[in-house]
């Protein structure tokens, strides 16, 4: 059973509670720097990218958890949380964690279709179709060349991994399908 700290605070990081405890593990809230200590996993949920990062620089959380997210733990960023842990961020630019090399864009689907869930091939996770959940999703413009690409949509990659780290513009944490985070944790045993 593994502990898996869910940075909590804003955006879904109940949802992602859930779902840590529908596959038996523990799910601890992430709001202090001490917080990160104690967790086998780590996730950034969705929310509002550009508010999570300013209570990150504002809380001096910001650099004690671009430390844990290159400390070799598992870390998986859902939509907001896969902008935070980007490289390069644009539409607009803002800073980010820069520990997965690829440049994603908020909001990369523009006005029109912001959020909508459709089927994917879930490419090496394995199965059947998955559900994904899009809500103002970002999407990944380009990624570098120790950028796994495990799962795409429309040509875009939706589903990233680069080692540890793993970010998915979708939300697997709102479908009861829990193949992305069962993945994503079962690399603890790698
Ligand atoms: N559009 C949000 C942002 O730019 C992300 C949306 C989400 O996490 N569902 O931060």
């Amino acid at each position: 059973m593994a502990s898996v700290g869910i940075l909590a605070i804003q955006g879904d990081f109940e949802a992602h509670s859930k779902a840590v405890l529908a596959l038996g593990h523990t799910p601890r809230p992430i709001k202090t720097a001490n917080d990160l200590s104690t967790a086998d996993a780590l996730v950034l949920p969705g929310g509002e990218s550009s508010t999570m990062l300013k209570l990150l620089l504002d809380e001096g959380l910001f650099e004690p958890l671009r430390e844990a997210c290159t400390s070799g733990r598992p870390v998986l960023g859902t939509c907001a949380g896969a902008i935070l842990l980007a490289r390069a961020v644009t539409g607009p630019a803002q800073e980010s964690l820069n520990v997965l090399d690829m440049e994603i864009e908020r909001n990369g689907y523009g006005r029109q279709r912001d959020s909508f869930v459709t089927s994917v091939m879930p490419g090496t996770l394995g199965g059947p179709e998955m559900e994904a959940v899009f809500i103002r999703a970002p999407l990944i413009r380009n990624t570098g060349p120790e950028v796994d690409v495990l799962v795409e949509h429309e040509g875009h990659p939706i589903l990233v991994r680069q080692g540890p780290v793993w970010a998915a513009t979708f939300h697997p944490e709102m479908s009861s399908d829990t193949r992305v985070l069962a993945a994503v944790l079962d690399s603890l045993l790698e």
